[in-house]
């Protein structure tokens, strides 16, 4: 395995959630990446995401202060792109500006949080959104971004993943030691480590960092709205990773080469993909172009990688 800023060209790139969502659906994995469709009417949950994730992102660079004014000028932002895709309702328009009002308040609290639990997990940030590329075999490249890389008082190096939930529920230990998304970053900033991109350090887990929007009044809400947990991940624990990784790019390659990715339904279907009327229409081989039309659009921006835009 290889990283380097000089890899030679791959025939194939995958990003890591790009493997997760081949792991839960085959079909949903080929309506993102190939054929590109973005949902017009973007969920609440998405939205508060992103909008938390680029908070996240100035805070850890730049301060609370102009964190809070990014998440301000996003959400507007946010809301003229939903805007010039669709006709917004009044009640669609009402629980987005509620959104952003929630997520500005739990981003004050976040701070209150942060202020007294950064100490205890890192002394410094290394990288906010570090780029990587992981030659996984030859020409097959996985590439992405961290959220974050921290250094912890011994020196060590943890990835670090932001994440925004609606639920109640966080995952467990074993459900983030197996995430495949999550076991990718601990490989690539082991490998960044070692190709000296980064300070050549151990990097003995990763850092789950979790914030819930699921409350009416953050200030006042009775279970904690952040959670972070700490997993480490043994040493020998990279073989299988990258066994595990090889296999899911193996069955993607199957299911390219026959110009078919399956669906495989379950709860994911409901609470995670936007595509489910598509992928019905698809199964009773129906025409599904004037559907197409009507729910989606095609992305037309550029990977979140450094180079190559896949297959
Ligand atoms: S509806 Fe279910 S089976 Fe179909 S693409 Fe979505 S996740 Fe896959």
């Amino acid at each position: 395995m290889v990283v380097t800023t000089d890899l030679p060209p791959a025939t194939l790139y995958l990003e890591p959630t790009e493997l997760q969502d081949m792991e839960v659906c085959p079909r949903m994995l080929d309506f993102k990446k190939h054929q590109r469709l973005v949902p017009k009417r973007t969920s609440p949950k998405l939205y508060k995401g992103k909008l938390w994730h680029i908070f996240l992102e100035r805070y850890y660079t730049e301060g609370h202060k102009a964190a809070k004014a990014a998440l301000t000028d996003s959400a507007e932002a946010e809301k003229r792109r939903i805007q010039s895709l669709v006709l917004m309702k009044p009640e669609e328009e009402a629980e987005f500006d509620e959104a952003v009002r929630l997520l500005e308040v739990v981003a004050d609290l976040y701070d209150e949080w942060a202020t007294e639990e950064d100490p205890k997990y890192f002394t410094r940030v290394i990288a906010v959104e570090q780029p990587f590329e992981i030659e996984l075999v030859r020409g097959v490249v996985i590439a992405g971004r961290i959220d974050m890389v921290v250094e912890d008082r011994w020196g060590n190096l943890w990835p670090w993943d932001n994440k925004s939930t609606s639920s109640s529920n966080w995952p467990d230990d074993s459900l983030i030691r197996l995430n495949t998304q999550f076991r990718t970053y601990w490989l690539a900033v082991k490998s960044l480590a070692y190709a000296g991109v980064l300070p050549d350090r151990r990097v003995p887990g990763f850092v789950y960092n979790g914030a819930r929007f699921n409350v009416k009044n953050p200030r006042n809400a009775r279970t904690p709205l952040f959670y972070r947990r700490v997993v480490r991940f043994p040493e020998a624990a990279q073989d299988t990773i990258t066994n595990n990784l090889v296999a899911l790019v193996e069955e993607y390659r199957i299911h390219k080469d026959r110009r078919y990715f399956r669906p495989q339904p379950g709860q994911h279907c409901v609470w995670r993909c936007p595509y489910t009327e598509l992928c019905l229409a698809e199964e009773n081989q129906t025409d599904v172009s004037a559907l197409r039309d009507e729910l989606f659009v095609v992305y037309d921006g550029r990977p979140n990688y450094l180079r190559g835009d896949g297959e």
